[in-house]
């Protein structure tokens, strides 16, 4: 095994200085135990410890990456603007350009706002909607995350008719009720919360491809139904497409559905690894925001300049090499290779969930019918147990997945043959470990 020293040498130190010694929960490997690397560099497909050791990366810092570390073309745009300067706090032409991008290639976006991240587009997406609506509560999905928002940290009672409660302290009772929480994959269940409460709820917000923990594969009647029950009550659909937009099609999964929806928050792909969010939809909404409306939402680094470039960058470069149909097929071959190798070595309880170039290894025996996990009571018990034994194998192999088995993997156009090549060998001695 490769050596590690360096990383647990800076990982104790982090501790000392910082909560759990890092900056998102889910870097610290909590998940799956042991000490997170700590990265010195990244290109393509690959990332670099500080000690040395080389990984296929599939985390790629969770989303945003769609062509790769340091891709050239997003690399030259964020330099030239930095040459310029890197933040005037006053009106410039990228964030203009940006938003003329977006609004004019999806429909459904007539006008946007760039934020710092998908926790802050989604904050200002909901209090539009109660801005809006002048309705009290929000109707989510279990299983959907929507960023660290107050409103949004809360699970389900056991019944329909108990209280929503915080899923972190430090979320306020009051906030958390003006939360409703249904099972994703059951139509009665939403159906029932707009009869009970359609006429108090401003907005119903939903990931139209769960992919916050596991991949949850919705069915399109499903959503369709969830969109029409809100129309029908008069309450706004927010698409939160942070890790769908721009990366299942440009126009993410409401171009997929064929569904518009009222507003929409986006992040990760957007920025293209800069620190940028935007919320946006229908104009009449969107001129609620100050200063053309009354729903306050400011930021200091707001559209950032660099961002802004290496977010046009990536859009264009999207829209000229359009990678959809090989990047799903990309990570078709490699999701089927594993599930071979699985087979291969007597493991029948392996299985890869994936949509795009989005993947997820089911761990365990999955008791639906037709065998696909659609929501939080589908992912098999022994996942998390599992996922840690299948992730080490790989790591020491020079794999790198998202450090949770809850979290998605990512596919890149950075994936090439060499780099999959590495990959499949290291997975075909790694599932070793998931026999017993
Ligand atoms: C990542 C994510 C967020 C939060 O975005 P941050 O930039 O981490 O604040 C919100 N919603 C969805 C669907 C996400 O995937």
């Amino acid at each position: 095994m490769s050596s590690t020293a360096r990383s647990e040498e800076l990982f104790a130190r982090a501790k000392r200085v910082s909560p759990g010694g890092v900056h998102s929960p889910v870097r610290a490997f909590k998940g799956v135990g042991g000490t997170p690397r700590f990265i010195r560099e990244a290109s393509g497909a690959y990332l670099v410890d500080v000690d040395g050791n080389r990984y296929v990366d599939f985390c790629m810092s969770w989303g945003p990456l769609l062509f790769g570390h340091q891709d050239p073309e997003v690399h030259e745009a964020a330099v030239k603007a930095m040459s310029r300067g890197w933040s005037y706090g006053a009106a410039e032409e990228g964030s203009l350009e940006l938003a003329e991008w977006i609004t004019s290639r999806l429909p459904w976006v007539q006008k946007v706002r760039f934020v710092n991240s998908g926790t802050e587009a989604v904050m200002s997406a909901l209090r539009v909607a109660r801005g809006a609506t002048g309705r009290r509560l929000v109707l989510k999905f279990e299983g959907c995350y929507h960023g660290h928002v107050d409103s949004m940290l809360v699970k389900a009672g056991s019944g329909l008719a108990e209280m929503v409660t915080p899923d972190s302290a430090g979320v306020s009772l009051t906030v958390a009720a003006e939360t409703l929480v249904a099972r994703l994959d059951d139509e009665n269940q939403a159906r029932e919360w707009f009869a009970t409460r359609g006429r108090e709820i401003a907005a119903v917000i939903l990931e139209p491809l769960p992919a916050n923990n596991g991949l949850l594969l919705q069915r399109d009647a499903f959503l369709r139904k969830v969109v029409d029950l809100a129309r029908e009550r008069g309450a706004l659909v927010i698409f939160d497409e942070v890790i769908s937009g721009f990366r299942v099609a440009l126009g993410g999964m409401a171009e997929k559905l064929g569904i518009r929806p009222d507003l929409v928050t986006y992040g990760k792909v957007i920025g293209g690894g800069f620190p940028v969010g935007a919320y946006g939809g229908r104009a009449d909404l969107m001129d609620l925001v100050a200063p053309a409306g009354p729903v306050y939402q400011a930021g200091t680094l707001s559209a950032n300049p660099v961002a802004m470039a290496a977010g046009l960058a990536t859009l264009r470069k999207l829209e000229s090499v359009s990678p959809y149909a090989s990047l799903e097929e990309g990570t078709r071959r490699f999701a089927d290779g594993m599930e071979q190798a699985a087979r291969a070595r007597g493991i029948s309880d392996f299985r890869v969930q994936r949509y795009g170039s989005l993947f997820w290894p089911v761990l365990g025996d999955v008791s639906s019918r037709e065998g696909v996990v659609r929501s939080v009571q589908g992912i098999p018990a022994r996942q998390k147990e599992r996922f840690a034994r299948l992730f080490h194998a790989l790591l020491d192999r020079g794999v790198y997945l998202a450090p949770s088995g809850f979290e998605v993997g990512f596919f890149s156009t950075a994936h090439d043959a060499p780099a999959l090549d590495r990959a499949n060998t290291a997975f075909a001695a790694a599932v070793e470990v998931l026999k017993s």
